[in-house]
């Protein structure tokens, strides 16, 4: 046992990415897309698809917030592509509002129930609200099904149901305050100028839950939480059906066909839910199975389509899949950021090197390691080295 990766810290670009502000990866502009409420009907998929053919590489992604992201973008094809997002109404007219409307909806919602309603007044509060200049990443997330869904995806505002009203709450707070339908949105925006006031984004940087641990949420702030659901399975649900994605990731063409079924709602589990009671014809890259072992391994773009990324990951993750015990998870990553799994998980694999990897149980993919420097074709080999000597 040894330290910490000994290779560079990763870039921190103190911004999220979006479609008007795409970043550039190993492969191209990566363009994000922060579709209306996480849907896109069936002619908006199948005009995406066509449109990553077309501009991109024919590589869509569905990422942690539920946001869709085209890969392979070159810099003289992105005005078009943003143009023709824009026609299809998936891409706001300027980069302050695309940041400031990060709302993630929790996607089992019906048209007019009270999710739905919220995430609408939600998302036109913030398009109003220019005055909140919120860090790049600061989000919030309407939750308000029969139990929360979403309390393990990082949101810094919360509205949640509790019993037969509603709370919000403060990301890192034990207790939230008790809202309506009609106060929720003037709160949450009231919490989140709270956020600013209190001095919770110091040069424009910073999250609520660091803040709440320093100094806790405000004094209304009294009402209990529901308890949350557990972790989400590949199932039918009365709004349709849960599709999961080999790393998040899927063809166009794929995303043509899924949305031949029905509309598409995007989801933050590397799922997609599908407006459908059918059921959905196996493709090799969508899993259908609820104990598919891919489902139980996560694993960032990695090299080479990632600049920063130390070692490939993804064909790492998916050979060692089958190891990986019951009820755990394999996090593979190609450098100490953790893009595809931020929080600890119970086995992660950070490349320090190309085909090289630090092994951290129970930690974040910059914790200190239980074994250095494995390579692949030992990971391989002996892949019981995941779970030795826990
Ligand atoms: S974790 Fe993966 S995707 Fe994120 S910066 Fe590192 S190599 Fe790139």
């Amino acid at each position: 046992m040894s330290g910490a990766a000994t290779s560079l810290p990763p870039k921190v670009y103190g911004w999220c990415p979006g479609a008007l502000r795409p970043m550039m990866s190993g492969d191209g502009l990566v363009v994000r897309i922060r579709a209306p409420l996480g849907h896109l009907s069936v002619e908006q998929a199948q005009a995406v698809a066509v449109l990553s053919e077309r501009y991109g590489n024919g590589i869509l992604d569905v990422s942690a917030r539920a946001n869709l992201q085209l890969r392979g973008v070159t810099v003289d094809q992105h005005p078009s592509l943003i143009s023709a997002l824009q026609d299809l109404g998936l891409v706001d007219n300027d980069a302050a509002i695309e940041a400031r409307r990060n709302v993630l909806v929790a996607p089992f919602w019906s048209a007019g129930d009270e999710t739905h309603i919220l995430a609408q007044r939600l998302s036109s509060g913030l398009l109003q609200a220019t005055d909140l200049t919120l860090p790049g990443k600061f989000g919030f997330a309407v939750d308000t099904g029969p139990v929360p869904v979403l309390r393990d995806i990082a949101a810094d505002i919360r509205i949640e149901r509790n019993g037969n009203g509603f709370v919000l709450a403060a990301d890192g707070a034990k207790a939230g305050l008790s809202v309506t339908v009609d106060s929720a949105v003037d709160e949450a925006l009231a919490l989140a100028r709270w956020f600013l006031a209190q001095g919770g984004a110091p040069g424009g940087r910073g999250r609520m839950r660091p803040l709440i641990t320093r100094r806790g949420p405000p004094s209304a702030h009294a009402a209990s939480l529901g308890a949350p659901a557990p972790q989400q399975q590949l199932r039918h649900t009365a709004t349709g059906r849960l599709v999961g994605l080999e790393f998040g990731q899927i063809t166009a063409s794929d995303f043509s066909v899924l949305a031949a079924y029905g509309p598409l709602r995007l989801t933050p589990w590397r799922m997609l839910l599908v407006e459908t009671a059918a059921d959905i014809s196996p493709q090799p890259g969508l899993i259908l199975d609820a104990t598919d072992p891919r489902l139980q391994v996560s694993a960032c773009t990695g090299a080479p389509g990632c600049l920063q990324a130390l070692s490939s990951t993804r064909a790492l993750a998916r050979d060692l899949a089958a190891y990986v015990p019951p009820g755990s998870n394999l996090h593979v990553s190609g450098c100490t950021k953790g893009c595809a799994h931020p929080g600890a998980a119970p086995l992660t694999l950070t490349a320090t090197a190309s085909d090289t990897y630090h092994l951290i149980l129970g930690g974040t993919a910059a914790d200190q390691p239980t074994h250095t420097n494995l390579s692949a074709t030992t990971l391989r080999a002996s892949p019981d080295i995941l779970t030795k000597g826990r």
